[in-house]
């Protein structure tokens, strides 16, 4: 990649601009000016500290009004742009990749409204997941969406990248779930579409071409969104198993016995567990080792009807010799600790090194088969051994069994060219043979950009790249990423 010499540079100029309009202490800058040295690192690497930028300019504005005049500039100036969020995205979208400026939005927090009889929430970009969710919880409702970055994603970001999480199987998709969509293009317009109605069929349907589109259109400022009930009693299983197909038949039987009251079902595999034990020291649920681990939630009304229904169901599946072990969480503590086995395998992984990440959607039946033949694929090739002079030091699946979503995780020493060529375009032929999706809820950010003709035919492509040019015929908007 080299940087498009049709971007402006960012001059002693336009930071006293950008800070005469939004105030010194929304913006962090580094080597433009000699006035600030803050701390621009943060801003320029990402989650995984895989993908490292070099911006000189970080801006924080603080509402709409702010980002459309923000965005006018940089767009008469042609200076290209990077929306950030919580900068938690596993596909290194939020992070610049030469000098663009980060749009960071940690200060537009606000909770605008909610509506305890339809359940809308109306909130800015830049609230917190978790802070959104606490809300709602003092106000009997829940956040539809829940994953493991909760505590530092934006629920911007969450729309952005479509993110799918660990309740989607109960809870739906943010394109149902989201009723409007607050947004600024990169000429200024704001786009008023903050609808709370749930229907409104009054021609195209623009606020879903924005879910998902990791900041590559306009920069999502708010969102108004469906919140369900808090379910009053939530119950969660853990249990081992000895195969994939048994893994199945319980998902089967969870689907069936549990219907309503269930709220996701997690898949991890044995070696997952033993990393998380590993980095934990935690003492593991289950007595004896198993190559598939399952987490079953349910979420309904009534406490113990749901507790004798999950109690009934893991006796079954024992009985019927599917599930190998299991327990159940007692209180909170046991149901939060259950949960952190499956929730603490990214962040363990990422004490190990480097991780090549693939979060892709499988036909159900051969979800696991592709960490199998991954596997086989980097032993064949003498990259996975016993000792360290190895590259590789794991290869583990886990995910949102639900949803055919699996996450294939190469954990290496570093970051390995030679590992990496051996899985890529490998495993995206894989997929592809499967019609399954290389990237099911992460994106494609600047990771996958390349690879998005294995999941997208070229009139779909190109229909993108249409749109791309509509919205934002200068390109400043998140450049060099997918499309
Ligand atoms: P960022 O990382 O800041 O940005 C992500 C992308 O969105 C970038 O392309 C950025 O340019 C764009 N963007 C951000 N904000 C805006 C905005 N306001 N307007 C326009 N574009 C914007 N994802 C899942 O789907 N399911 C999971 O279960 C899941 N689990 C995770 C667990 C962990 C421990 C971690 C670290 C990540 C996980 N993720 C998961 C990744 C997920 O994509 C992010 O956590 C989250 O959705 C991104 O939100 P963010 O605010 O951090 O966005």
């Amino acid at each position: 990649l080299k940087r498009d010499p049709k971007f402006g540079e960012v001059t002693a100029d336009d930071v006293t601009y950008f800070k005469d309009l939004l105030g010194a202490q929304s913006a962090v800058v580094d080597g433009v000016t000699t006035d600030a040295a803050d701390d621009i690192e943060p801003f320029n690497s990402d989650w995984m500290r895989k993908y490292r930028g070099h911006t000189r300019l970080v801006l924080k504005p603080q509402n709409t009004e702010e980002v459309s005049k923000v965005l006018r500039y940089c767009n008469e100036r042609k200076l290209a742009v990077v929306p950030q969020g919580g900068n938690t995205g596993l596909v290194g979208g939020s992070v610049p990749v030469f000098d663009e400026i980060v749009i960071n939005t940690s200060r537009m927090n606000q909770i605008r409204s909610f509506d305890s009889a339809s359940g809308v929430l109306v909130a800015d970009a830049g609230v917190i997941l978790e802070v959104a969710d606490q809300y709602l919880a003092e106000r009997d409702h829940l956040f539809p969406l829940d994953l493991g970055a909760k505590g530092s994603c934006h629920i911007g970001g969450n729309v952005a990248t479509n993110a799918g999480g660990l309740r989607l199987l109960r809870y739906g998709s943010l394109h149902g779930n989201v009723l409007g969509i607050e947004a600024v293009l990169p000429d200024g317009t704001i786009v008023d579409s903050l609808s709370t109605l749930r229907k409104n069929n009054t021609g195209y349907d623009l606020k879903q071409l924005f879910i998902g589109s990791e900041g590559t259109i306009g920069l999502v400022t708010a969102v108004s969104i469906l919140c369900p009930p808090r379910p009053k009693a939530v119950n969660v299983a853990y249990f081992g198993l000895e195969s994939f197909e048994q893994v199945q038949q319980a998902y089967l039987a969870a689907k069936g016995q549990l219907s309503e009251i269930l709220s996701a079902f997690e898949l991890m595999d044995g070696r997952s567990q033993r990393l998380v034990q590993e980095s934990t020291g935690n003492k593991q649920p289950i007595e004896g080792e198993y190559p598939f681990y399952c987490v079953v939630e349910t979420s309904g009304s009534n406490a113990e009807h749901d507790m004798a229904k999950l109690e009934s169901f893991l006796e079954n599946v024992m009985g019927e010799g599917i599930v190998a072990d299991g327990v159940l969480a007692q209180d909170e503590t046991q149901f939060q600790s259950l949960w952190r086995w499956r929730e603490g395998i990214t962040e363990s992984l990422s004490h190990l090194g480097g991780t090549y990440k693939y979060d892709v959607s499988i036909p159900l039946s051969e979800l696991y088969q592709l960490v199998d033949d991954c596997r086989e694929r980097l032993t064949q090739k003498g990259f996975v051994g016993d000792d360290d002079s190895f590259p590789v030091r794991a290869v583990v699946g886990y995910g949102h069994m639900g949803d055919s979503n699996l996450h294939l995780n190469v954990s290496v020493r570093q970051y390995n060219k030679d590992v990496e060529k051996a899985i890529e375009p490998w495993v995206y032929e894989w997929i592809q043979k499967r019609q399954g999706s290389i990237s099911a809820e992460h994106g494609l950010g600047v990771a996958k950009r390349e690879f998005i003709g294995y999941s997208q035919n070229d009139t779909m492509v190109k229909l993108m790249q249409q749109l791309k040019s509509f919205y934002d015929p200068n390109g400043i908007m998140n450049p060099y990423k997918y499309i």
